[in-house]
């Protein structure tokens, strides 16, 4: 096979797969903002998880197994089905076999196959379980993220679908779905702000103002951004995709930083002594989920920095997409030490230097780092 088609079938299929389940988020994401409901449940981490998190899971690794049939489909996933399986879990567990069902039923649309007849419970179970994989060095591992930021999904917020491929410890292919992340950034506040004072009314139609599918496969050169369809819209891939880069800034006085919207994922007194000696002038970008990631490969904003608290350890699903799309569309993503990210070494990133730091371009990357070892001593992370 030629370089340039490796692992083609894999990313059309995940692209496919990725915008299905960004539109099984947006019905459950409608239900729960119009309904006062009790979906919204508490991990033992004491994160939110719905019924999206494991429908978006069970779905992808029903698919994943359908389509690579006879191989033996690894997936390293965050959910499990431990709460699913419990006696007092009846209710919520058919409302996860009835939403996973609805979105199968959609897959013609997709280009994907239904199941001949609507999955089981057990089935359904079984396809939450099977992502139980830890990755690691050698062999094919999918990892996914059924909904990442689960916090800004219940608030009617930004969140993304996070699907990525890695081979003998490489990241090959990342697709990103951020539903509320709109083709145009000039629309993401308008949309931020409606959701703050009006989290009830229906979404505009417009499809600019709806989110996008983001991909890239290693080794291209190349990150493409796709919008959603909704209503009658026909699914077209990839003719709707267009290419994204990168913002050119290089002048730390005109970049904007990204960083979590959580205090307990991101020390934000440190990224702001960070910030302000680095000579960054501008407001934090404070999104949540893996959309950062989306902003700085399309040139929305300059630097995306993580420092966590003590004792996070930083998960593989979190960050494998995302930065396989910004590496393509130009960016650099290291740890704080200058080094790759390792994703070789299971569920978590492994001898990660302090934090994250995703940058559009090497200027800004070098300005941060330099500004790291400087600030380091004086924190008190
Ligand atoms: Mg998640």
């Amino acid at each position: 096979m030629e370089e340039k088609d490796k692992y083609g079938k894999e990313l059309d299929l995940a692209v496919r797969i990725v915008h299905m389940a960004c539109s099984l988020c947006q019905k459950v994401q409608r239900r729960l903002l119009s309904t006062a409901s009790d979906q919204v449940l508490a991990k033992d981490d004491d994160s939110p998880v719905t019924i999206a998190d494991w429908s978006v899971q069970a779905s992808v690794s029903w698919l994943l197994s359908e389509f690579l049939e006879g191989q033996n489909v690894s997936i390293v996933a965050e959910e499990d089905a431990q709460t699913l399986s419990k006696s007092d879990a009846a209710n919520l567990l058919a409302a996860v076999v009835d939403t996973v069902n609805e979105c199968l039923a959609d897959a013609p649309r997709y280009g994907l196959r239904s199941p001949k007849k609507a999955l089981g419970t057990s089935q359904i179970l079984e396809a939450i379980r099977r992502c139980n994989s830890t990755g690691g060095t050698r062999g094919r591992h999918w990892v996914l993220d059924p909904v990442d930021g689960t916090l800004g999904f219940v608030r009617g917020d930004q969140y993304a679908v996070a699907l990525a491929l890695i081979e003998d410890g490489k990241l090959v292919l990342g697709v990103l779905g951020c539903p509320n992340y709109p083709m145009k950034k000039e629309l993401l506040n308008y949309n931020h702000q409606r959701h703050q004072t009006l989290p009830r009314s229906p979404r505009p139609s417009n499809i600019w103002e709806k989110g996008c599918v983001m991909y890239a496969r290693r080794g291209s050169g190349q990150a493409w951004m796709q919008p959603l369809i909704h209503g009658d819209m026909k699914f077209e891939w990839p003719n709707s995709a267009r290419l994204v880069q990168v913002s050119p800034v290089d002048d730390p006085s005109l970049a904007t930083f990204c960083e979590p919207v959580e205090k307990a994922n991101s020390n934000h007194s440190f990224t702001a002594g960070l910030a302000s000696s680095m000579g960054l002038r501008k407001k934090p970008m404070r999104v949540h989920s893996m959309v950062k990631y989306a902003a700085i490969a399309r040139g929305d904003a300059e630097i995306f920095i993580k420092f966590a608290r003590s004792g996070y350890k930083e998960k593989i699903w979190d960050h494998a997409a995302g930065v396989v799309i910004i590496e393509e569309a130009g960016g650099v993503v290291t740890d704080a030490g200058g080094r790759p990210l390792d994703f070789s070494r299971g569920v978590y990133l492994e001898g990660l230097d302090r934090g994250i730091i995703a940058c559009s371009g090497l200027a800004l990357h070098e300005k941060i780092i330099g500004a790291v070892y400087a600030s380091w001593d004086s924190s008190n992370l």
